[in-house]
This record gives C-alpha cells, sequence and structure tokens, in this order.
C-alpha cells in the first residue's frame, strides 16, 4: 500500500468519526426542538442520512481493507470543537443549535470534497462515487437550513418578546 493510500484511509476514518459525531449532535437537537416541527422533522430525516453515511463509510474503509479503529482523537477534537460553536452563542438552544448545524454542514462538504479529490487521486473510484452521494446530501442539509434560518429566527424572536410580555403582566 502506497503512503497516499494510507492517506486517504485516514482521512476515511476521520470522517467516520466526522458521522458519529454529526449523529450524536442530531440526536440532542431532534430531542429539544418540539416547537418547530419542520426543523424537528428536517433534523430527524438528516439523522438518518448521517447513519447512513456512517454504514457507506465503514464499507469504503473495510472494502480497502483498512480497519476503522482508532477514532477517539478525532472524536474528541470534532466534540470540543463543537462545544467552542455553542458556547459562541448565548441565546436560546435552537438558535444555538441552527448556528452549530450550519456549520457543521459546511464543515462536512469541505471533508467530502477533499476525499472525493483524495480518492481520485489514487484511482478509487467507488469511494470517490460514495463520498459524491454523501456530499451532495450535506449540501442539501446545509441549503435546507439557509432557507429556513431566517423563519426559524423570527419564530424564536416573537416567542422570545411574548415570553417577555408574559413576564411583565
Ligand atoms: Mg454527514
Ligand atoms: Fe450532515
Amino acid at each position: 500500500m502506497t503512503d497516499m493510500n494510507e492517506t486517504l484511509n485516514q482521512w476515511l476514518r476521520d470522517a467516520h468519526a466526522m458521522e458519529e459525531q454529526a449523529e450524536q449532535m442530531l440526536k440532542t437537537q431532534a430531542s429539544r426542538i418540539e416547537s418547530y416541527p419542520e426543523l424537528a422533522s428536517r433534523i430527524r430525516q438528516h439523522l438518518e442520512e448521517t447513519r447512513s453515511q456512517r454504514e457507506r463509510l465503514e464499507s469504503c474503509i473495510e472494502r480497502r481493507g483498512a480497519s476503522s479503529s482508532s477514532m477517539k482523537d478525532m472524536a474528541a477534537r470534532m466534540s470540543a470543537m463543537m462545544q467552542g460553536m455553542g458556547a459562541m452563542m448565548s441565546g436560546d438552544e435552537v438558535m444555538k443549535g441552527l448556528l452549530t448545524s450550519y456549520a457543521f454542514e459546511h464543515f462536512e462538504v469541505a471533508s467530502y470534497r477533499i476525499l472525493i479529490s483524495a480518492a481520485e487521486a489514487v484511482g478509487d473510484a467507488e469511494t470517490a462515487r460514495v463520498c459524491e452521494a454523501i456530499c451532495r446530501e450535506e449540501e442539501a442539509m446545509a441549503s435546507w437550513l439557509a432557507d429556513h434560518i431566517p423563519g426559524v429566527t423570527q419564530t424564536y424572536l416573537s416567542r422570545e418578546s411574548a415570553d417577555l410580555d408574559e413576564a411583565k403582566r
């Protein structure tokens, strides 16, 4: 196995850890935004996609004869990054989640673009094809979030000011 192939294996393992992190994050979010049903349902849909992405990556890693262990470092790094991103915004959970999700989807898109190029560089057409399919799902999620940021933000702001009026009475 050449060094280039070993690098691709490592990046696939990193992406696998990223999807495990995504799964945790989406699961948490889905359980906390009942008052935003449209957002909650899109997040549940992406949770299912994310589980399937993790499985598709496992198939690539297996087919390439690489082990999928030693993912703990990347998982820990991702988790620290997510916590940092969440802490940047002191608003409501739903807005923190929206901020983190939108950034995370773009992080995923960047990761898969790199994987596609690396897979092409070593002539692994099947891995490139799988990563292209996953990348399209991440782009679709990012663009759905972009389209819904205005509505969710307005709903959040109206609810917040209604709560304030309530408190004044
Ligand atoms: Mg993903
Ligand atoms: Fe995603």
